[in-house]
């Protein structure tokens, strides 16, 4: 049977572009709102009261972020699509400004599972947000520098006992040169100068490095994304496309997208919190429905919980399944797992078949190899919280938590229809 494709908004090129303006959870936050707004929804604060008034609507806390379209008349149901918004980098520590041998250095630690070699020898910019004094008490404000003000440099190989190279300890290895001159200003200075402020007035802070590398269309066909943090700004952009591309539906649509998800979405905007039951069960007060109705709605509801795939490496192609080989291009992922690290039944799995099918894109089928520890993602913690039936799927791509991934130009477009079709299912 011929395949005939959902059209789509999404593209690798723009996708390229929300991950370089998004380095940070605030900044996804940002760029995903930029673009609702654009498209005529309104933001809600969670400290007001929601009007009942049919619509399109987001609302943030923190590096999270949920945003919906309400549906019809009739018994509300959710269609929700769920990712995260962090990515494994490394961060500024609270007594940052160092000197060794004679360098000024900024320290920083991992966050979440970075693949510590990765990050060496780049340069790096910082971003995040700084609570600073203001003259009402603590106001936010979010930086982004994209100039290479941090290195991590690498040990010469000829200083390494083996030459082998050094597995860097996330302790001793992994604090930036800032400047060669130690009397000079360091980075307290560099931002309470940047924000307008004396150094006193920085508060709080929750600061990471990138790559300044943007991201690019690579290989010899230009069919391959050679970019940072596509786990799991991968899922934040073709969720959001799908959300804004998809066919009006008697559900409602609705894209979640946590932070801290890299470190086990324990927190207060974490997938564990109250965030998205919160919200649901809002949206259904604030349409004049009860509590009953809101535990019908979800009762009646279904979440993907989209985050990136394992494509199969050509240089470690024993390390995977081999009866579940996931090819680059080779479409949307359907991942499961017999100990629930994905949250994917048969129930979930005939929903996310179905919407492959209806969008025309092909459904590859992922396993994990059984003597081998499988990564997690928000689908159990939200299925625990929610009780929703949940699956989980992805876009295939390769070097996940490397500083640098890569994935398929094709499956851009195949996984954001999917996600769109599912909206609209
Ligand atoms: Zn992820």
């Amino acid at each position: 049977m011929a395949r005939k494709s959902l059209p789509t908004t999404a593209t690798a090129a723009g996708m390229a572009e929300f991950i370089d303006a998004s380095p940070s959870p605030f900044h996804v936050c940002a760029t995903v709102a930029d673009v609702l707004l654009g498209a005529g929804y309104a933001e809600l604060r969670e400290t007001d009261a929601w009007t009942g008034d049919a619509g399109r609507y987001f609302v943030r806390r923190g590096g999270s972020i949920i945003a919906w379209r309400t549906a019809g008349e009739g018994r509300p149901a959710f269609r929700i699509v769920g990712g995260h918004t962090d990515s494994p980098n490394l961060r500024v520590k609270q007594q940052f400004d160092r000197t060794a041998a004679g360098v000024a250095t900024v320290a920083l630690e991992p966050y979440g599972g970075a693949w510590l070699n990765s990050w060496l020898d780049r340069d790096l910019g910082l971003s995040g947000r700084v609570s600073i004094l203001g003259a009402g008490g603590p106001t936010e404000r979010l930086v982004k520098f994209d100039e290479p003000l941090l290195r991590v440099s690498q040990l010469a190989i000829h200083l390494s006992e083996d030459r082998k190279g050094v597995t860097p300890d996330p302790q001793r290895h992994l604090d930036a040169i800032w400047s060669t001159d130690p009397a000079g200003p360091g980075l307290r200075d560099f931002l309470a100068k940047h924000l307008g402020v004396g150094t006193d007035d920085l508060l709080g802070w929750e600061l990471m490095v990138h790559d300044v590398e943007p991201s690019r269309i690579v290989g010899a066909r230009q069919d391959l994304l050679s970019a940072p943090r596509l786990d799991n700004q991968g899922t934040c952009y073709a969720g959001l496309r799908a959300l804004l591309d998809a066919a009006e539906s008697p559900t409602i649509g609705l894209l979640a997208l946590f932070d801290h998800e890299e470190v086990g979405s324990a927190s207060q905007r974490g997938a564990a919190s109250d965030f998205l039951v919160s919200v649901c069960e809002r949206i259904v007060l604030a349409g004049g429905g009860d509590r009953e109705d809101f535990l019908r709605a979800m009762a009646g509801s279904i979440c993907v919980s989209g985050d990136m795939a394992h494509a199969t490496h050509p240089g470690h192609a024993d390390r995977h399944e081999p009866g579940h080989l996931i090819a680059l291009g080779g479409g949307p992922v359907l991942k499961v797992n017999q100990n629930l690290r994905y949250a994917s039944d048969a129930e979930g799995a005939a929903v996310f078949e179905l919407a492959c099918r209806r969008a025309g894109v092909p459904m590859q089928r992922y396993v994990h190899r059984a003597d081998l520890p499988c990564g997690s993602t928000i689908g159990p913690i939200t299925a625990t919280r929610t009780g929703l039936v949940t699956v989980d799927v992805g876009a295939p791509q390769l070097a996940m938590h490397s500083a640098r991934e890569l994935m398929a130009v094709a499956d851009v477009p195949m996984y954001s229809a999917a996600l769109q079709a599912f909206f609209a299912g």
